[in-house]
């Protein structure tokens, strides 16, 4: 495959837009139910002076590059499109200088793309092509027409490029349109077809206006000169009498300025030193330039103003995109762009037109166009799940406020800078410190749609999308049942769950991920007292019985799910009580005694036996006497390594004082408390610390910063909503039980993983403490192991295959024991896998791996709420927001910018469609791969549609090329490549399939044969 485009001819793009329109009720993937629809009549003047009815579109970016990109844009809801950006490089010169992948837009967003990479020709047709799909397609569809739609140029980089023939006539070309090739064969093929259409008419081609643009955006490169961009500035109002903004850098902030805020919202691992700060245009020189700039402007009746911002250049400092600098875009720049906005519109007195780009989104664009900057252009919002389907939304926020251009409301930007500085969402750490979504599945060829947060997040693969669907509908009873069939502690997951799923859960890519802990305390509060009591003993399918040493969520859960399966189950617990860790250590204001009592009612009701204070030496040798298999869950409670290089003995391990708050008279810490570590347990104890009897101040010390540590955004946000001190950047050297000596630290270099590394930097504070705790890991006590002949790994934990069977036949070690200190839920999912495994021995089934019937979702219903951004909202309501990622993925058709990914209907498989990847669209820009929840990458492992030979020999990629007379030239899943005729060349069933599906429904999606290309 190769990154070169074929655009559509136009008669190609109406005929896939009115096909797939008749046929699936879409266009280029766009559903008509996400079809905006503008209040008609109702347009405002923007600060260009164009007459639109929304002052939202995309940016100059991906998503304005060719046709149908655009076209998609305008059905979503886009009226100002910025055109992606021409100069004099272009063409085949340009891409070679563009690395592929060129998008990274996991959170913020990166690219190492600049202007298209098409030639200026070609994408002159593009523009006039949209331009006509969307005159057309508009008054069709009841849209709006195409008048009430910017077409803004955005041109690059220096006069003399300017100047060349090339651009210069693109630029006239969109200035007056009427008599180009472009023109005449669209203008054509809407004649030859005036029959078909229904509402658009002969008069409305016949006045179509040839004027397609009236105002052009200025893009300069970093380091261009102030005269230079004055010079093109001046040309485009005098000579080219276009409306003209000239799109700044951020870099006229200041070094300092941006450093401090980006390290203040969380970005301090973004590498970029002041070269372009200081090569760029200079705050002053700008100022003095666009005063006479608007004067200019102002002479000529045109609108002069600027475009906020262009991106921000930083270097590639941890491989994410194949080049030296990247230009950052999304959250960050927000913070940014509207500061360089509020020094302008100072500098002005609100009196500078500002078009913006930067951060925008859903969440935020009332406010921005409240303050009078008008229009906004989005790009990395886009690119995103949902994709340009997210527009929909922007201008139906848009609508309710836009107004005509009036001048910019200066207190109000000041207020919303402010608010931005400090609002949570615009923090790195509002993502949860998750990079990548993806997980380790292998992108299937056909049938790939998953729910990521159930199937690679959730370590007991909880049916997610399920209850949340059953809960947001008040069906209590079935959400917990769906809930209890994996999960043996649905309270105490309810309350303390570490939530791997939210790592994966597309909702993340949104706004937020769903909150699915808090969902599966609302189904066990409403019905899990119902479900003990219905609960009845199982029958006892075999007389071989399981011995199970620790009553803690591992041993639990494999009680559980033995006995609920057949077998008869024992637990030996050393201490008074049930539920390990989670009763006798975490603190009873994260958990009540209550709500774990509710869990371990589960287990009696089924009939599990318990013996409590049982002897700790348990003896595998005697327990085999009587149980057929031995289970061994106890834990990981040894003192964690020391704290610090000397002194650990005056040192307090954390499971010692939790044991302490928790289960005697309290903890006796004295007046000031250091708890040293930064993951969950640490979290506690700091906390606990401070609820202490006579603590005045409990502190955590760190050695790196809060990014860097293990513990959940959520248990750190927990800390920081208490009051309590992180101090950060000190690693503790020694305590002699009243100073604690810290080296100060500085953050060094990432290792592969993303990790900054700490540098010591040889400088020591004391700081003096009451006590110190240690909270840097508990350890598994192994002595056990070694007395009752279990082989034993390096680091004193038992050897165990894939069932988690030691060294001694029938005898398993699941949970931390296992592990070392991990999560509830990681326990539980140990105990399915050993239990899976004793249960298969005796032949008898296992219920939770024959999953029940899936409840009935509404695929229009879940397209209905692609692209919606909504907040978070607590409880069962909570399950609404869930995008049912499990019947409908399609994640990678909507942030294709290039409509590169379709979903197409194809009989007799699982999934509702399948993904077809179109070779001719794609510019292996690399977004589906990014967001597709699979390891795998879209664009190169999904069935291919190659439109020429040159495309399918440069590609690996499993697919077809249509040949002449029927034929096909096909790669197969073994790479072999194989000419055949339709319906025959024995492919396997998948691809036989979505072949047959593509000739008789989707053949638009075919280029010409060919042999049958001129
Ligand atoms: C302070 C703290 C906070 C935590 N917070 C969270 C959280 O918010 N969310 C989360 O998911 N995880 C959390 N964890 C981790 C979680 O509690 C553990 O991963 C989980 O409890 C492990 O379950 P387990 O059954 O393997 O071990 P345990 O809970 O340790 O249970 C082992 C049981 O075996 C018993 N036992 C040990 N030796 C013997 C013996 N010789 N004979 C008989 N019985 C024996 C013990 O008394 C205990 O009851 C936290 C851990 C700590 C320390
Ligand atoms: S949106 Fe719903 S189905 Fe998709 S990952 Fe999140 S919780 Fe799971
Ligand atoms: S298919 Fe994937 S790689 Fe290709 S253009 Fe679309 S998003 Fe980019
Ligand atoms: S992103 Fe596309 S390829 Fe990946 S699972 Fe979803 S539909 Fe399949």
């Amino acid at each position: 495959m190769s990154d070169l485009m074929q655009p559509l001819s136009f008669g190609h793009l109406m005929s896939w837009a009115l096909e797939e329109l008749r046929r699936d009720g879409s266009i280029f993937g766009v559903k008509e139910s996400q079809f905006w629809h503008p209040e008609p009549g109702r347009l405002i003047t923007d600060s260009f002076g164009d007459r639109l009815a929304s002052p939202v579109g995309p940016a100059a970016g991906p998503q304005t590059q060719l046709a149908n990109n655009i076209l998609v844009a305008y059905l979503a809801g886009a009226r100002f499109m910025e055109l992606k950006t021409v100069q004099k490089i272009d063409g085949e010169e340009l891409r070679k200088a563009v690395a592929k992948p060129c998008i990274q837009a996991e959170d913020e967003g990166y690219n190492c793309e600049w202007s298209t990479e098409l030639t200026v020709s070609e994408a002159y047709d593009e523009y006039l092509k949209a331009y006509f799909a969307i005159a057309v397609l508009g008054k069709e569809l009841g849209l709006g027409t195409v008048d009430e739609v910017g077409f803004n140029i955005s041109v690059g980089y220096d006069l003399e490029g300017l100047k060349g023939d090339k651009v210069n006539s693109f630029i006239d070309s969109m200035i007056d349109a009427s008599g180009t090739p472009i023109f005449l064969e669209c203008r054509e093929w809407v004649e030859d077809h005036l029959g078909d259409l229904s509402h658009f008419t002969r008069e409305d081609l016949d006045t179509l206006s040839p004027q397609v643009s009236r105002s052009v955006t200025l893009s300069t490169m970093h380091g261009c000169p102030a005269d230079e961009i004055e010079r093109i500035a001046m040309y485009l109002l005098t000579e080219k009498h276009l409306r003209t903004f000239v799109k700044c850098n951020p870099t006229m902030l200041g070094y300092q300025f941006a450093r401090d805020c980006l390290d203040r919202l969380g970005y301090d691992y973004l590498s970029f030193d002041d070269h372009h700060f200081t090569e760029d245009l200079q705050y002053a020189d700008a100022i003095e330039m666009f005063r006479r700039l608007t004067a200019e402007a102002e002479k000529r009746g045109l609108s002069f103003g600027v475009k906020l911002t262009n991106t921000f250049p930083v270097e590639v400092s941890r491989g994410e995109l194949p080049s030296g600098e990247m230009y950052m875009s999304g959250r960050p720049l927000l913070a940014l762009a509207l500061s360089l906005a509020l020094k302008l519109s100072q500098a002005f007195d609100g009196g500078l037109p500002i078009s913006f780009s930067g951060g925008v989104d859903a969440l935020n664009v009332q406010e921005i166009l409240s303050t009078g900057i008008q229009p906004v252009t989005v790009a990395t919002t886009i690119l995103k799940p949902g994709g340009a389907t997210r527009l929909r939304q922007l201008s139906s926020l848009a609508a309710e406020v836009m107004t005509d251009y009036h001048g910019i409301d200066v207190d109000r930007l000041a207020a919303l800078v402010d608010d931005v500085l400090c609002d949570e969402r615009y923090h790195k750490r509002y993502r949860e410190k998750v990079h990548s979504r993806k997980t380790d599945s292998p992108l299937p060829l056909t049938d790939c749609y998953k729910a990521p947060c159930q199937d690679g997040g959730c370590p007991i693969h909880q049916r997610i999308p399920e209850y949340l669907k059953l809960t947001a509908g008040g069906e209590l009873k079935e959400a917990f049942d769906a809930i209890a069939f994996d999960n043996t502690a649905p309270t105490i997951l309810g309350v303390l769950c570490s939530e791997p799923c939210r790592d994966h859960c597309t909702r993340l890519d949104y706004d937020q991920a769903i909150d699915m802990r808090g969902v599966k305390l609302a189904a066990a509060d409403g019905a899990q007292d119902a479900f003990i009591e219905a609960i009845k003993p199982p029958a006892l399918l075999t007389d071989a019985r399981v011995g199970i040493i620790g009553a803690g969520p591992a041993g639990i859960a494999a009680a559980i799910f033995l006995r609920r399966n057949g077998m008869d189950v024992e637990v030996f617990e050393k201490l008074e009580g049930p539920y390990g860790i989670v009763r006798y250590i975490i603190p009873s204001f994260r958990i009540t005694p209550e709500q774990i009592e509710r869990d371990y009612q589960l287990a009696v009701h089924l009939g599990v036996r318990f013996h409590f204070s049982c002897d700790p030496d348990y003896s595998v040798e005697e327990l085999k006497k009587t149980f057929a298999h031995v289970i061994i869950a106890t834990g990981s409670w040894g003192r964690c390594p020391s704290p610090v290089i000397e002194g650990h003995d005056n040192s307090l391990d954390a499971i010692e004082f939790l044991w302490q708050a928790n289960n005697e008279a309290g903890a006796s810490v004295g007046r000031r408390v250091a708890v040293i570590g930064a993951g969950d347990v640490a979290m506690d104890c700091v906390r606990t610390a401070q609820r202490s009897e006579g603590v005045e101040e409990a502190v955590l010390v760190y050695r790196r910063t809060e990014p860097y540590m293990p513990a959940t955004q959520h248990e750190v946000n927990l800390v920081r909503s208490e009051g309590l001190t992180m101090h950060d950047l000190l690693a503790p050297v020694s305590y002699d039980g009243t100073t604690l000596v810290c080296e100060e630290m500085r953050l060094g270099e990432e290792d592969a993983g993303g990790r900054r590394a700490v540098v010591g930097l040889g400088t020591y504070v004391d700081l003096l403490f009451d006590t110190v705790i240690g909270a840097t890991g508990a350890t598994v006590e192994t002595g056990p192991y070694a007395r009752n002949g279990l082989a034993q790994n390096a680091r004193g934990l038992a050897e165990v295959d894939t069932s988690f069977q030691s060294s001694v036949a029938n005898v398993y070690v699941i949970g931390d024991g296992r592990l070392g200190p991990s999560t509830i839920v990681r326990a539980i999912a140990d105990a399915k896998t050993a239990v899976r495994v004793i249960l298969n021995n005796e032949h008898l089934s296992v219920d939770y791996d024959s999953r029940p019937a899936k409840v009935e979702r509404d695929r229009h219903e879940v397209h209905g709420r692609r692209g919606l951004l909504i907040a978070t909202v607590n409880g069962k309501a909570e399950g609404d927001r869930c995008l049912t990622c499990d019947v409908i993925c399609e994640v990678c058709t909507e942030v294709c910018p290039n409509r590169a990914n379709v979903a197409i209907t194809v009989p007799g498989f699982a999934d509702p469609a399948q993904i077809v990847h179109i070779d001719g669209l794609c510019n292996e820009c690399g977004n589906c791969g990014t967001f597709c929840p699979h390891a795998g990458l879209p664009y190169k492992d999904k069935i291919t549609i190659f439109w020429t030979r040159e495309g399918f020999e440069d590609s690996t990629n499993i697919g077809f090329l249509p040949l002449t007379d029927g034929a096909y030239l096909t790669r197969m899943p073994d790479r072999s490549v194989r000419e055949h005729l339709s319906g025959q060349g024995d492919l396997p069933a998948g691809m036989s399939q979505v072949l047959a599906a593509i000739e008789k429904d989707y053949s638009f999606m075919f280029a010409a044969p060919v042999g049958a290309q001129s």
